[in-house]
């Protein structure tokens, strides 16, 4: 088992969930793999366009639901956005998704728990919780030890802001 570490970090409106995105795409190399799991509207296309923004993707990141995979050249790096939703853990196995997590980009995956047995051991978690209209409890966990390491700057930078 790799090691873990989990951060729960609160977000009261948008521009938190935004600047949260901004902060990992700032720490984000190729190979850096986002996990999102939440329900709908919950907003994990929300953070992925802020994330996409920050890697310096220009133009607008819409939800990949009916296309799968969309990928983006970033100024900094390419991204691959992918929402399972519609997809079997089969027909996610076809896609060869190991070219896109290991390759030269930062995947995020939106509903990433229903192809869980394909996802890289190592990654980024993140469990988006509705709260209230605005208000949301993202759920990070870390494994691996590089984002173990995220999770405790996430933890630092937490601390400093309460
Ligand atoms: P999902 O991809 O999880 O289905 P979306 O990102 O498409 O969700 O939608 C999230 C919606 O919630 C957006 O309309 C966004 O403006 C709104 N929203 C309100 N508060 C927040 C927040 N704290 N974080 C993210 N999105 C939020
Ligand atoms: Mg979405």
């Amino acid at each position: 088992m790799s090691e873990q570490m989990e951060v729960i970090w609160m977000t009261e409106n948008e521009g938190d969930t935004v600047r949260l995105a901004q902060l990992l795409a700032g720490w984000a190399v190729p190979g850096t793999v986002l996990a999102l799991d939440g329900d709908l509207g919950a907003g994990k296309t929300r953070f992925s366009q802020a994330f996409a923004a920050g890697i310096g993707v220009p133009g607008v990141v819409n939800s990949p639901t009916f296309t799968i995979i969309k990928e983006y050249k970033g100024a900094q790096l390419p991204l691959y956005h992918m929402d399972v939703y519609r997809l079997s853990e089969d027909e996610a196995d076809e896609l060869g998704l190991d070219d896109y997590f290991f390759g030269d980009g930062v995947t995020i995956v939106e509903w990433a728990s229903l192809i869980e047995a394909l996802l890289p051991p190592d990654r980024l978690q993140m469990y988006i919780t509705h709260l209230g209209d605005e208000a949301r409890r993202i759920t990070i966990t870390g494994i691996g030890a590089q984002y173990v390491t995220w999770c405790k700057q996430l933890q630092a930078i937490g601390a400093r802001n309460k």
